[in-house]
């Protein structure tokens, strides 16, 4: 049957996709991998919730606290969104 995709395989691309992308996600905000990814694999809409929550601690490379305010920032923001304190300046990680 041409053009006929297994609903199970269906699903099956959904759970690692999406357990895979929460997964990343929850890395990228210092939350718990394993936990995220078997959440988002059994319940795709909650990824929503985990790419719009902020980070629990500094991510190296990717968010770090501003020191005046202690929000968030991106790692290589030159000034904090909050309260505009310029940023000390980050070693590259790349190198
Ligand atoms: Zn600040």
């Amino acid at each position: 049957m041409p053009g006929y995709v297994k609903p199970v395989f269906l699903v099956f691309l959904v759970v690692i996709v999406s357990g895979a992308c929460g997964g990343v996600l929850a890395a990228n905000r210092g939350r718990s991998v394993i936990a995220w990814c078997l959440v988002c694999a059994l319940f795709p809409p909650l990824l929503l919730a985990v790419y719009l929550s902020g980070p629990l601690c500094e991510v190296e490379g990717k968010f770090r606290r501003c020191a005046n305010c202690g929000a968030f920032n991106k790692w290589h923001e030159p000034v904090c969104g909050q309260c505009r304190t310029k940023q000390p300046e980050v070693q590259s990680i790349d190198s």
